[in-house]
């Protein structure tokens, strides 16, 4: 049977075909089907979906709908029911602004694969895309740059309350909830260069114009920086009603926090042993404030220092080996995570460096780790490169469906099966009206493959990543030498 994600448990009962239509279907409660599951069942007495709840009436219809493709439905019955509750997927529409019908279009598509949350970045050094009413010069300077690295050409918008609103209804009503991301302390210039009292020198800033980690991140010592991140919290979960809610946490540099009288006042008077706990206490302060408004905070891996509050979701995405050391001991210890690996289910990486097939590949419970810590699994998608609604589909498809197939069913190694029913993807993707990237291009041979490694390094490599990596540097050998035995007077 083609159907992504591949179902629990497929019986046929016969050959024999049957002319029902999904929107014929009768629903039939079951207390006994498990929570987003489904029971379809279609023979000569007709086309019924059993469920315990009103996303599993969806699924089911939604399968209804993959086996019925030709017109026809086979006599079946279909028992499914989720791997994870939580199943994901992102777009950064800071980088690159993306209109809520563009938006719609995908999120329609992704319920096809029932993902459930729509992650939305929101905000980055290169755009604030979220209006605030408290502060509205972060639309008003903060949703504009001039240029992306020197081409001239202007990038802007901004989503209303309105069109905010619109997008999370349009989710709901395909069982999506909508995940909002301010993402601090880092990848805030955007916000510094609409209100420099953010920062920590209080300097005038512009929005920025490359790509790379930038170091005008939130001051960690001045009240107006918490007073700022609780504020915009409650607008936004005025509009968001989903019980998660991301901070970010990522990539945030210390340069500014080194030099800062205010940030070094504050872990003295909070004993904080390094930058990493000032950050955790910052995280903190908005975690508290989420949990006060009844929601969980989710954190990216790298900016879950040792005190961030171990009820927050961790984010697992910097995935190298000591990263998901950390991670597995971090999930031993109790903290639900959402696996997000950028090997695998970063969908803005070429195909040459994540073909379909390692996606497919990769497991999201990582070895040593407890699967009932493993809150979900979601594909990323960021858009430096990705200027248009096109390179959009491109890289989302046909990736996401084989993220949505580990979010969603058994753990399996069968690729050559996956394929198979890929074909059925590609015609729901036609009737969504979104662009793919083809099989062949999807697991390019080598030659492509390498070629899209080259065409990706050519466009990401230009004079501002090199500044990028170098204030990367600067930050480590400043920490380095900050803490090392021999400056232990000068700590803090
Ligand atoms: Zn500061």
């Amino acid at each position: 049977m083609n159907i992504i994600p591949k179902p629990h448990k497929i019986k046929t009962l016969s050959p024999a075909r049957f002319a029902y239509s999904p929107e014929d279907a009768e629903k039939i409660y079951d207390p006994t089907v498990p929570a987003e599951g489904y029971r379809l069942v279609s023979s000569g007495e007709g086309l019924k979906i059993f469920a315990s709840d009103d996303a599993g009436f969806f699924y089911g219809k939604i399968s209804a709908e993959w086996l019925g493709a030709d017109g026809d439905m086979p006599d079946v019955i279909v028992s499914d029911a989720p791997r994870f509750a939580y199943r994901g997927f992102m777009i950064d529409c800071a980088r690159h602004f993306f209109s809520v019908e563009e938006l719609l279009k995908r999120i329609d598509t992704a319920s096809k694969f029932k993902l459930n949350v729509f992650h939305w970045h929101l905000t980055d050094d290169q755009g604030w895309r979220a209006e605030i009413e408290r502060y509205p010069r972060l639309t008003e300077i903060g949703s504009y740059r001039t240029s992306t690295r020197g081409d001239g050409k202007p990038v802007k918008g901004f989503y209303t309350k309105a069109d905010m609103r619109r997008v999370v209804e349009y989710a709901a009503e395909r069982f999506i909830n909508v995940l909002p991301e301010v993402d601090l302390p880092g990848h805030m210039s955007a916000a510094v260069a609409s209100y420099p009292q953010l920062g920590c020198t209080g300097a005038e800033i512009a929005v920025k114009d490359s790509f790379g980690i930038h170091e005008d991140v939130l001051c960690a010592g001045n009240d107006f920086v918490y007073e700022f991140i609780c504020n915009v919290i409650d607008e936004l979960a005025e509009i968001f009603p989903f019980g998660y809610f991301h901070i970010g946490g990522d990539e945030a540099l210390r340069l500014k926090w080194l030099d800062c009288e205010k940030c070094r006042e504050k872990m003295r008077l909070n004993a904080l042993a390094d930058e990493d706990e000032l950050q955790g206490y910052m995280m903190n302060h908005a975690l508290a404030h989420l949990k006060k408004l009844g929601k969980r905070g989710i954190v990216w891996n790298d900016g879950m220092a040792s005190n961030v509050d171990p009820e927050a979701v961790m984010q697992y995405w910097k995935d190298d080996g000591a990263s998901l050391k950390k991670a597995v001991a971090r999930m031993r210890g109790g903290t639900d995570t959402v696996m997000s690996p950028f090997f695998a289910y970063y969908l803005d990486n070429p195909y040459g460096m994540t073909p379909l097939k390692k996606c497919f590949r990769r497991n999201p419970v990582p070895k040593g780790a407890d699967e009932k810590k493993v809150l979900g699994v979601e594909c990323a998608l960021w858009t430096e490169y990705v200027d248009n609604a096109d390179k959009l589909d491109y890289q989302l498809f046909p990736r996401l469906a084989a993220v949505a197939e580990r979010a969603w069913s058994a753990w399996h190694t069968d690729y050559r099966a996956f394929k198979r029913r890929l074909r059925a993807a590609y015609n729901i993707f036609d009737k969504c009206g979104v662009k793919y990237a083809t099989m062949n291009k999807a697991d390019p041979n080598p030659i492509a493959a390498l070629v899209s490694l080259i065409r990706f390094a050519l466009n990401v490599m230009d004079p501002s990543m090199k500044e990028s990596l170098l204030r990367q540097k600067l930050n480590a050998k400043r920490l380095k030498e900050k803490y090392s035995p021999v400056n232990e007077r000068d700590r803090i």
